[in-house]
């Protein structure tokens, strides 16, 4: 009797002739997820079987497959021989030792002498007569032990569902490039995205001494979070200290933020351009704080070039990001003081809602392209 991990996958069959490559890259994610620990990876027909494992590790690898988007659910299972003996033994190891049960038969292997009814009857029947406290309910089980007679000539015996983080695998839908900051929405907006399949990229932007390497602490930590569901990526981290000095010298302070946007989506169309991003990600929702009315999108729009820009969490409530941000495990970081570009020289009253010919007016005492250049210089990427 070995202990296996049962993988099944979600919406990959609707790919039709791309099925192939769904799978190939959700073996490929699988298999990042689960490095350093020893283990098989095995293809059974419509899931993926899990073995040669060491018992103690079955938590965990259902923890971190749990994360692999494009899995449906997982379940710790028994595997044995088709025999209704081994069967049995298999039975009464995932069987609690009371309460009301069912049991639940499918049988792919139709040459197995029992069809799955007799075989629930009869498995079924034998757990009752050993265990007094066990009661059968067919409609409303505390528990069902599920026997699933495989064509292997093996059976696989479980009495639990995860649930799996669904989605599509990373890396079947593109490349973005996610602007992040510190705080709760941006990598929320980007988990949303990974879940489509895209593979996510991260841009962060700074201005130290300004702000302290706490805040940049936190976004490598928000990062991270983030890799643990798309195998990994890369944050690039640029200063805009420069760029925030001269809009404060020369600029009409209450277009710090607005001008400050604009730049950031320009240096992130340049980075995504560079890495292979094909949009950008924001954690923008419609109408949460100044900059996010529909001026101060249309005016940070405005300059992005080419790439289309997702913004996942337009029509989210915040309280509905929080539960997001809580789920993915990213809340406890996002929540920790940080100081973030945006309230650098923040005025009393930024703009609200901007006209696009205040703001160029305003953007035209920078030197725009030399600023940039400037900031690009400050690019360091690290790989998480
Ligand atoms: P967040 O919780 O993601 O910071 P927010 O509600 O605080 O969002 P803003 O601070 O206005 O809103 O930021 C809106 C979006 O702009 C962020 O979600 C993020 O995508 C981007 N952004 C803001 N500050 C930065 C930064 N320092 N570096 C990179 N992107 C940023
Ligand atoms: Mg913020």
């Amino acid at each position: 009797m070995e202990k296996v991990v049962i993988v099944r996958y979600s919406e990959l069959h609707l790919k039709g002739k791309n099925r192939g490559y769904f799978e190939r890259v959700l073996i490929i994610n699988m298999e990042k997820a689960l490095k350093g620990l020893k283990h098989e990876l095995k293809r059974q027909s419509g899931r993926y079987l899990i073995e040669g494992f060491d018992e103690f590790d079955a938590d965990e690898i259902v923890s971190r497959l749990k994360k692999v988007f494009g899995v449906h659910s997982l379940s710790v299972a028994l595997k044995v021989k088709s025999d209704m003996n081994a069967i049995y033994q298999a039975a009464a190891d995932v069987c609690f030792e009371s309460g009301s049960f069912k049991v639940e038969t499918h049988r792919a292997d139709k040459t197995f002498p029992l069809n799955s009814l007799q075989i629930s009857a009869e498995i079924g029947g034998r757990l009752l007569s050993k265990r007094k406290n066990l009661s059968v309910d067919v409609h409303n089980p505390q528990f069902i032990v599920n026997i699933d007679v495989r064509e292997n000539g093996t059976t696989l015996v479980f009495n639990e569902f995860f649930k799996g983080a669904g989605g599509m695998p990373v890396g079947t839908s593109g490349k973005g490039l996610l602007l992040i900051s510190g705080g709760i929405d941006s990598p929320v907006a980007g988990h949303m995205i990974a879940k489509r399949g895209m593979q996510i990229n991260c841009i962060h932007f700074h201005s130290y001494p300004y702000t302290n390497m706490q805040a940049r602490d936190n976004v490598i930590d928000l990062a991270k979070v983030l890799s643990s569901y798309t195998c990994g990526t890369k944050l690039h981290i640029v200063s805009v200290t420069h760029i925030q000095e001269e809009i404060h010298k020369k600029c009409n302070g209450e277009y710090m933020v607005t001008l400050l946007r604009r730049f950031m989506m320009r240096i992130a169309e340049r980075v995504a351009n560079k890495c292979g991003a094909q949009c950008l990600i924001t954690g923008e929702s419609l109408g949460q704080v100044a900059s996010q009315t529909v001026e101060g999108i249309t005016s940070s729009n405005s300059v992005v070039k080419k790439l289309p820009v997702l913004r996942p969490l337009c029509g989210f409530d915040k309280d509905e990001i929080i539960e997001r941000s809580r789920d993915i495990g990213a809340y406890d970081i996002s929540i920790q003081p940080y100081e973030d570009c945006c309230t650098v020289f923040l005025p009393k009253h930024p703009v609200i809602k901007p006209s696009m010919a205040s703001i160029l007016e305003e953007e035209s005492k920078l030197e725009v392209d030399r600023l940039i250049e400037e900031a690009l210089s400050t690019l360091e990427v690290i790989t998480l």
